[in-house]
């Protein structure tokens, strides 16, 4: 559980809370903020004092209160900073762009074979430099660039050369030439893109302090959030993906068969049936061919069981992010009727949450880590 030490750190952490409580409602009073975050009036004032010094926030209409004196809308001034996320895939690079508000100001997914050369990394950062311009942001206004890629090593070891897993293969990639390239950016080298789902996770689901975060992609993984905090993002707990869900099922590269892993990525969904992507595989599957059909009821079982799995082991409201969240959403009432409702148990109060921008969710995570560290930043 995150306690902060110092005076210090409790006001930065107020005004995260304060920040992302504006971000996910929109117009609020101080009251209403109160209210929301469980912090008491005088600390909401209080802080609000020093985010409106700062320029994070501005005093917006008057509005008609019941309770006596007028009460003011708080606004956050959204442009106070940009920040791009990037994730680095095995057969793909996406891009995002966000700022203080709400929805992500802009997106960018470019098809590309991982290759671990300079001209892959020049590339990249041509494609940053059009990102950036084609939303005319003010440079000055740009907090930072974070990169998210599947990291093998902790936080605290990134600078250097370090291993990045990518599907079956490990590169090895210098992180300070990659950072020297990016310079300019107030770039931020990498992060795992687990911990950075984790974030989007926190992202996602609005007001939840505490949720089992599963991420379906080309790979799968996910991690526990208590408190606002991941929990077990180094331990192997996080490896939801190698839990078997299919005995006799498909090999995995671990070894054994039937891995949450091998049977319900997105590329093992469609490649096995000699599609070339996963919407070839949905249009014919909603035509109704016989072999997506039955495909797609394998799928469901498999994950379903994971799912049921993950409920059953941690009791959390679980949020899916990757990029199946989306086609996964289509079948809720199935799914959840699956891992939740189908016992006659106890009664579920749990939920199913499905990331909007699922397929982003690790560039977004990487985009919110510039926003948090420029809040606390301004805070200091
Ligand atoms: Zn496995």
């Amino acid at each position: 559980m995150y306690q902060p030490k110092s005076l210090h750190e409790i006001r930065i952490y107020h005004s995260k809370i304060i920040m992302s409580t504006l971000r996910q409602n929109g117009l609020m009073t101080k009251n209403d903020l109160a209210l929301k975050t469980g912090l008491s009036l005088s600390s909401v004032t209080n802080i609000l004092k020093i985010l409106t010094d700062r320029n994070l926030v501005t005093l917006g209409d008057k509005i008609d209160s019941y309770a006596g004196r007028p009460a003011t809308y708080i606004v956050p001034v959204l442009d106070a900073v940009y920040a791009v996320g990037i994730e680095v895939s095995q057969y793909s690079v996406r891009f995002v762009l966000m700022n203080l508000g709400e929805p992500i100001l802009d997106r960018k997914k470019y098809d590309v074979v991982f290759e671990n050369t300079e001209a892959y990394w020049d590339r990249i950062r041509d494609w940053l430099e059009d990102f950036i311009d084609s939303n005319n942001i003010d440079r000055s206004k740009l907090g930072g660039v974070v990169l998210a890629t599947r990291l093998t090593v902790r936080s605290d070891d990134r600078i250097g050369t370090i291993p990045v897993l990518l599907d079956r293969s490990t590169e090895i990639i210098d992180t300070e030439a990659i950072c020297k390239k990016f310079d300019s950016y107030n770039f931020d080298v990498t992060l795992n893109t687990k911990i950075a789902g984790a974030i989007y996770g926190l992202w996602e689901s609005k007001d939840l302090p505490n949720y089992v975060y599963l991420s379906v992609d080309s790979t799968i993984g996910g991690c526990v959030v208590r408190n606002y905090e991941s929990v077990n993002i180094f331990d192997l707990s996080d490896n939801f993906g190698h839990m078997i869900v299919h005995p006799g099922g498909y090999h995995c590269s671990c070894g054994r068969t039937g891995c949450l892993e091998t049977q319900c990525t997105e590329t093992g969904l469609y490649k096995r049936l000699g599609y070339s992507n996963v919407n070839e595989f949905f249009s014919d599957l909603k035509a109704g061919n016989e072999r997506c059909v039955a495909r797609w009821k394998e799928y469901l079982d498999d994950i379903c069981i994971a799912l049921n799995n993950l409920y059953m082991a941690y009791d959390m409201d679980i949020v899916i992010g990757g990029s199946m969240a989306q086609y996964l959403d289509k079948y809720r009432d199935e799914i959840e009727q699956r891992v939740f409702r189908d016992y006659n148990l106890f009664p579920v109060s749990k939920k199913l949450i499905f990331g909007h921008n699922g397929e982003y969710a690790a560039a977004i995570g990487a985009a919110a880590v510039v926003i948090e560290k420029f809040i606390a930043r301004k805070i200091s």
